[in-house]
């Protein structure tokens, strides 16, 4: 049998490899020093059997969230050199069932971001179309994925940020239920949207991983108790219902595949589906911006240089401090929260609408980027930036679970496909995104027990 010890080299063999390359992806900004020394009792756990059920599992973690002894740094300048002293309780749970921390993934700066590079430590390039971006914020935990440089990775999704990268980079990405999943060390951007979340080479290592991380914790008020069956996630689900998203996008090519991969995958099911169109997403991006400005203006007032050196608005890129302007703006007592509050109005709306939605639909099914991704450093207008989470950010404000799952190419490009099912509903969302892997999956992704392997999956 493979050890974690081999593996782990593997791993590391290839991220050095790619490093001295011309292709450097970037996606690693730290490796865990300890990470032999751990793997090396991770082993002899194994081998007496006593490992839990992340054992031997390694992951990338992206740097906004707590890794004991490993530097948070978000992708910025200003927490270049803090080190955290502290796991995340994320971090403690993978602990715990023995997954291995390879190391700390590159990000947007601060989570804020699109595409990847905002990041104070260059752009991550995109492993499945190198020179595009491999989109963002999590673009480090997707990317070394996608490269094969872990088994799985933890990322964040504020917006957009798990699902919109693990599509550009043909992996599975969750952004949980808000609330299911501890933020309990997770550096905040937006707190009452914010969710941390697997990224993995299939549906079934992601729903191994959301199992181990999610649940209620004390360190974290609004975190929920959620259940998910592992076990259950194999079994294709019966009557199934999807509401295919009805939403204008320019490359047509990228909902006819979607289209397609819906239609085959009914018919295999004999399940049903039916076109929807929401009244109120088309708001959604208005009524993100000024509840992130507000919350992110907040939670960077500690960065004021006192306890972590760098003051924030002196040491950060243009994004955040746009960011930072445009809360502190909208935040002045003279507007008496105006902003922030009609956000909040706007945000109920698209709550509640796709509650009614769930009344009919098992789940709704889009495609998760409505366009392809540009290339590194190629200048795009913000309108043109804001189309990337136009079909995640809804279900940040609504609350709900949306999974991407890779659903073919264009161009060489991958494309994914966004499934979202109500708020809790992780199970029947995973169940369903299984399905449609079991029919769809064209892309050969490695299985994750083994790094070295290009083998499909049985029944793939
Ligand atoms: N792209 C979005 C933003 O920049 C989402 C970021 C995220 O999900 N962290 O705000």
């Amino acid at each position: 049998m493979v050890t974690t010890q081999e593996r782990l080299q593997t791993y590391l063999n290839q991220i050095e490899m790619h490093n001295k390359s011309g292709n450097r992806i970037n996606a690693i900004l730290e490796i865990n020093p300890n990470a032999m020394e751990e793997a090396k009792l991770i082993d002899e756990k194994i081998k007496k059997k006593k490992a839990g059920k992340l054992a031997g599992k390694i992951i990338a973690v992206k740097a906004n969230i707590n890794v004991l002894g490993l530097h948070a740094s978000c992708g910025s300048k200003v927490l270049e050199n803090y080190k955290s002293p502290y796991d995340a309780e994320v971090i403690k749970k993978i602990k715990e069932e023995d997954g291995l921390i390879i190391g700390m993934a590159n990000c947007d700066e601060f989570a804020c971001g699109w595409s990847g590079e905002t990041s104070a430590f260059g752009a991550t390039n995109n492993p499945k179309s190198l020179g595009l971006v491999a989109g963002g914020s999590s673009s480090g935990s997707c990317a070394s994925v996608s490269a094969d440089f872990c088994d799985m990775s933890l990322g964040s999704d504020t917006g957009g940020s798990i699902r919109v990268p693990a599509s550009h980079c043909g992996v599975v990405g969750l952004k949980p239920s808000y609330g299911s999943v501890s933020r309990y060390g997770l550096i905040d951007m937006s707190m009452s949207l914010d969710q941390v979340g697997p990224i993995a080479k299939n549906v079934s290592d992601a729903a191994l991983l959301f199992d181990i991380i999610k649940g209620k914790d004390e360190k974290d008020a609004i975190s929920l108790g959620s259940n998910i069956n592992l076990k259950e996630v194999e079994e294709v689900p019966r009557d199934i219902k999807i509401g295919i998203l009805d939403f204008k996008i320019n490359d047509l090519r990228i909902q006819n595949l979607i289209d397609k991969k819906i239609e085959e995958t009914v018919k295999k099911y004999k399940w049903k589906s039916e076109k929807i169109k929401l009244e109120y997403i088309d708001f959604a991006v208005a009524t993100y911006f000024p509840i992130v400005y507000t919350e992110f203006f907040s939670c960077t007032r500690r960065l004021d240089g006192r306890r972590f050196g760098k003051k924030i608005e002196e040491a950060c890129g243009p994004e955040v401090l746009r960011r930072i302007l445009g809360g502190s703006e909208i935040s002045k007592a003279e507007h008496a929260g105006r902003y922030y509050h009609l956000a909040l109005k706007a945000r109920k709306l698209i709550e509640e609408e796709f509650k009614k939605t769930f009344r009919k639909f098992d789940c709704l099914i889009c495609p998760t980027v409505p366009r392809l991704p540009h290339k590194i450093g190629e200048k795009i207008s913000i309108e043109e930036m804001f189309q990337y989470d136009a079909l995640t950010s809804p279900i940040n404000l609504s609350g709900d679970c949306a999974i991407s799952i890779p659903a073919g190419e264009i161009d060489k490009i991958p494309i994914g496909m966004q499934i979202i099912c109500e708020k809790l509903n992780e199970q029947k969302l995973f169940q369903i995104a299984r399905s449609f892997e079991k029919v769809n999956l064209q892309r050969v992704l490695p299985n994750s027990s083994n790094p070295t392997a290009g083998s499909r999956r049985k029944g793939e």
